[in-house]
């Protein structure tokens, strides 16, 4: 495995692989490498020839006063798991790699991003697509492989290489769980056990959430104040938005109409952010009423 800390060692390598006829899968992450990275890497290794993984705590997606500088960055450990994980290259570039001087210029996708998470992250998505850009441009991947558990970010992203053309095709991957439900996480590092615990309520709210469809519930208002009352059996969660959008437009459902029954294929995402002790944490699930 080759470790490359700058754009040009990355471009090289990447250049070699596809001149023996390799198509490139690449892995964008943030270090602080846990088992969800891994579902991605291997789903990146079985269908690509050449896996570039990329380690770089984006700084233009934190906001002020969010945990940037407190983020974990265990490279050796990451780069360890990598190794095992067949991954051809690892893409680890400073900050100064990446942002050598102010950076002028974005790019930022509209409307997707002033929903869900971005009503509370107002600059986040505009550093991701950029920073996804950016690694796009440097890595030039055919597919890029995103996780499910970042939903929205998966969304515009996808949003992004559509309007932009962008040659290359996302492939999102299933959420990872413990087996007690709450979705793996860098972020989980910064709970205690017993926040750790309070935190499986959250997957418990959209469970709820899967059943009361399931059972033929129609008014969101309804299910959302019942994954409210779930979340609030624990003091330690502060909620930050339960929301019942459109999977496709991220737009609020009608409160009181029915579900969107067989529209656009009927797609739902459920979604929950919440503030445990210092972390915050995000899930969601997406749900097919097409198929019911
Ligand atoms: P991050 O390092 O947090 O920026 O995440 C890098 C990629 O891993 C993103 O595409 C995430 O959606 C994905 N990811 C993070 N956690 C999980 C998980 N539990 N299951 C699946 N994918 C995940």
């Amino acid at each position: 495995m080759e470790i490359a800390k700058t754009i040009e060692s990355v471009r090289q390598l990447v250049k070699a692989a596809r001149g023996e006829g390799k198509n490139i899968g690449l892995v964008p992450t943030m270090g602080a490498l846990h088992i969800g990275h891994i579902s991605l890497i291997e789903a990146a290794v079985k269908q690509c020839d050449f896996v570039v993984v990329s380690i770089f705590v984006n700084p233009t997606q934190f906001g002020p006063g969010e945990d940037f500088e407190k983020y974990p960055r265990p490279l050796d450990a990451d780069l360890e798991i990598c190794r095992k994980t067949g991954v051809d290259v690892v893409f680890a570039p400073t900050p100064e790699q990446m942002y050598p001087s102010e950076n002028l210029t974005w790019v930022s996708v509209e409307k997707l991003t002033e929903l869900l998470c971005g009503q509370f992250r107002p600059i986040h998505f505009r550093g991701v697509t950029t920073v996804c850009a950016k690694l796009f441009n440097i890595v030039a991947p055919d597919f890029a492989f995103l996780g499910r558990k970042d939903a929205q970010q998966a969304i515009v992203v996808r949003r992004m290489v559509t309007d932009l053309n962008m040659p290359l095709e996302i492939v999102i991957c299933p959420t990872v769980r413990r087996t007690d439900g709450l979705a793996v996480s860098s972020r989980n590092k910064y709970l205690t056990a017993e926040q750790k615990k309070d935190a499986t309520l959250i997957y418990k709210s959209l469970q709820k959430c899967r059943e009361m469809i399931e059972a033929g519930a129609t008014e969101s208002e309804t299910i959302i104040a019942e994954m409210r009352k779930i979340l609030s059996q624990a003091p330690s969660i502060e909620i930050e938005y339960i929301n019942i959008v459109d999977a496709e437009t991220l737009q609020n459902l009608d409160p009181h109409a029915c579900l969107p029954t067989g529209r656009r294929g009927g797609k739902v995402l459920a979604a929950v952010a919440v503030h445990i002790g210092p972390a915050r944490l995000i899930d969601n699930i997406l749900l097919d009423l097409s198929k019911k």
